[in-house]
């Protein structure tokens, strides 16, 4: 039925590397059966190419990978009208070669393309682009989800929307994401980009502030690294919008595909130092009390500490986006994403100390009505996870009991964290919107 690895160390870890676990079988496609698997019912953790930081895809028990670029990419089909169907286990970087190519390209792409499609989309997807079309599950068209039984359905704005709320951005709690079928756009090799330098995070965030404002960029990102502060605008062509004529603009051919090594998210060594990366998404206005708060502690400062990167995107969502449930959206049309990437010593004292910072930004983000990542460091509690999620928590039970999904990634902080059933009986089988 699956394939059973000679050597399970390649997936004790993941990128942060702090939980270990040996699998006690790794399945593997091309050759596992996926709906067998989770019809099987016996405990399975869902994995796409492991860059995911606290442990969500560590597991002693069965394993399921879905990463495979290789193969992924003779299963891509282009459906017409811009539209292709891409496995999950397509990395970003194969399925944009094939789309460039074809003259096509997709909208959003995450800074490092060798993560997978579906693990991705399983917690949202953010990059340069964001800045005019949202979020990488903003560009999804439909998704075929297999649920607790073996059973796969396409779900989309219209069809099962519920689950396509739930399933984007949601982890693997409802299901495995099997096919993917994502909107494209004409594909422009060369973007014209302005680069500044900031003097202060305060500045940094006038300039998020104002490029937000202005809303006419095609691509922007910023980061903060060994005491530089930089962001760097980008308009699609060679052009740009005219007001860019000093000697820090330049025109970058093929800009997503630039700088993106197959870095190995799994061999890591247990002294490795340990990676503790987290995102935080708030309302664009709120955008300079969580720059300073990322700063960190004037005792323990994060920013300025040459093993600390901050990174930070806008994203403009259209005003009839969906309201995922569990991705890092929010009401806001509006957002910026601000993430912050330690390295540090893997004594538990150090990472205990880090832990802490982070809860606090974790905090922080909450009361500034934003939300966190799910792909990275830092627990919710149970009325943080309220005030963010509401009654999506009690009805992310209710769905996995319908679904039959108890016994898939069951270990997930958001899988504790949802309520109770109530009025129920587990076993009634899925409807769609049912109460
Ligand atoms: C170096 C690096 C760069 C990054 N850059 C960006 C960036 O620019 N923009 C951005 O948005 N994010 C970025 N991230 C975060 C990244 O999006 C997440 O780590 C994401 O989880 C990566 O996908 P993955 O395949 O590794 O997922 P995994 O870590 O393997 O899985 C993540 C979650 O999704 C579940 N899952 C995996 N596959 C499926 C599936 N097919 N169906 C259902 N559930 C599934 C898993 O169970 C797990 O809970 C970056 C991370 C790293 C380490």
């Amino acid at each position: 039925m699956s394939s059973r690895e000679d050597s399970h160390s390649e997936f004790d870890t993941d990128f942060g590397g702090r939980y270990r676990a040996t699998p006690s079988i790794v399945h593997r496609l091309p050759a596992a059966f996926p709906s067998a698997l989770l019809g099987s019912g016996r405990p399975l953790t869902l994995r796409g190419s492991g860059h995911s930081c606290a442990g969500q895809t560590v597991t002693d028990g069965e394993l399921l990978v879905t990463y495979s670029p290789d193969t992924a990419i003779e299963q891509i089909r282009d459906l017409g009208e811009g539209l292709f169907e891409v496995p999950a286990g397509a990395s970003w970087h194969g399925v944009e070669q094939y789309l460039n190519r074809r003259g096509r390209a997709l909208p959003v792409l995450p800074n490092h393309l060798h993560m997978s499609v579906g693990g991705t989309l399983s917690v949202g997807g953010a990059g340069a682009g964001s800045v005019r079309l949202g979020l990488q599950v903003d560009q999804v068209e439909r998704i075929q989800l297999i649920d607790g039984i073996g059973a796969s359905r396409w779900c989309s704005r219209t069809e099962h929307a519920e689950l396509f709320r739930f399933a984007l951005g949601g982890l693997g709690t409802v299901g495995l994401i099997e096919r993917v079928v994502l909107r494209t756009m004409a594909h422009e090799r060369r973007t014209h980009l302005h680069r500044a330098e900031h003097p202060t995070l305060a500045a940094l965030a006038a300039d998020i502030e104002q490029v937000a404002r202005t809303g006419d960029a095609d691509c922007y990102w910023a980061m903060a690294q060994s005491g530089r502060i930089w962001s760097v605008t980008g308009w699609w062509g060679a052009q740009g919008p005219g007001r860019c004529d000093d000697t820090d603009c330049t025109v970058a051919i093929d800009l997503p595909m630039q700088g993106s090594h197959p870095g190995k998210a799994d061999s890591r060594r247990p002294n490795d130092p340990v990676n503790m990366w987290a995102d935080y998404v708030v309302p664009v206005e709120h955008c300079a009390p969580m720059l300073a708060a990322v700063a960190g502690p004037r005792d323990r400062p994060l920013i300025g500490n040459s093993a600390t990167v901050l990174y930070a995107l806008i994203i403009r969502r259209s005003p009839d986006a969906v309201p995922f449930a569990f991705a890092p959206v929010g009401p806001a049309p509006v957002s910026v994403g601000i993430g912050i990437y330690a390295r540090v010593e893997p004594d538990p004292k150090t990472v205990a100390e880090t832990g802490e910072i982070f809860e606090n930004l974790l905090r922080r983000c909450v009361e500034l009505g934003g939300r966190p990542y799910l792909y990275g460091v830092g627990e919710l509690d149970h009325s943080d996870a309220l005030r963010l999620y509401g009654g999506d928590l009690d009805r992310l039970a209710e769905l996995r009991a319908s679904l039959r999904l108890e016994h898939v990634n069951t270990h997930l902080p958001l899988v504790r964290l949802s309520g109770r059933i109530r009025g129920r009986a587990p076993g009634d089988a899925y409807q769609e919107g049912a109460p």
